[in-house]
């Protein structure tokens, strides 16, 4: 989740590439190594709430998203309550989705931009989390969850040379799409693999 005073600040960095084999693509004009991940998609930049230590400050902002923490958490499978590693001791992975996420059907494959939850704040989430609350949730063991690819705007470019931000259908893109080189990636998604339905209180 995002703090108070943190935002999105990207937009006025934007521009367009356009390589001399005649491909183009969104890129910042001032980017850095940081900016993109190793699939080579652009990510979102985003201010971060934190003191003179490094510790977070800020009201919680249950419904938004801070993108920074979010694709940290969800590449290096940190708790997205306390950033300690998330595997339990026997290696599995426990995700919280809400329902409406994983679909009637068990086997459904999901798609989440949700982080992993270490044991003790998964009991704990969805009494804080109001998407959990409102909607529903379903936990999910699993022992693997491989990346997929992003969720972001998408943009274009325009006729008189402006870039313009479309609607965000928040579909994920997956890795490898042609698509990802005009999308600015807000949050990342990982795929859980066989997993397991369970139910918090028997852990
Ligand atoms: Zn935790």
């Amino acid at each position: 989740m995002a703090r108070e005073g943190e935002m999105e600040e990207s937009l006025l960095d934007l521009r367009a590439f356009l390589s001399s084999a005649g491909s183009s693509r969104i890129s910042y004009w001032n980017e850095t190594l940081g900016d993109r991940d190793g699939q080579g998609v652009l990510w979102a930049r985003f201010s971060q709430s934190r003191d003179e230590h490094g510790d977070l400050t800020g009201a919680p902002r249950w419904k938004m998203i801070s993108t920074p923490r979010q694709r940290e958490a969800m590449s290096k499978l940190l708790c997205q309550f306390c950033g300690e590693p998330a595997r339990m001791p026997d290696g599995r992975l426990l995700f919280l989705n809400s329902k409406e996420e994983c679909g009637p059907n068990p086997n459904t494959t999901i798609r989440t931009a949700q982080p992993p939850f270490c044991l003790k704040h998964a009991r704990m989430a969805p009494q804080r989390c109001p998407h959990l609350a409102e909607h529903g949730y379903v936990a999910l063991l699993t022992q693997s969850a491989p990346l997929y690819g992003v969720i972001g705007t998408p943009y274009q470019y325009t006729a008189d040379r402006t870039i313009q931000a479309m609607a965000c259908d928040g579909v994920p893109v997956p890795y490898g799409s042609a698509a990802l080189d005009w999308i600015v990636a807000a949050q990342l998604v990982r795929t859980p693999r066989a997993y397991t339905v369970v139910n918090l209180e028997d852990l």
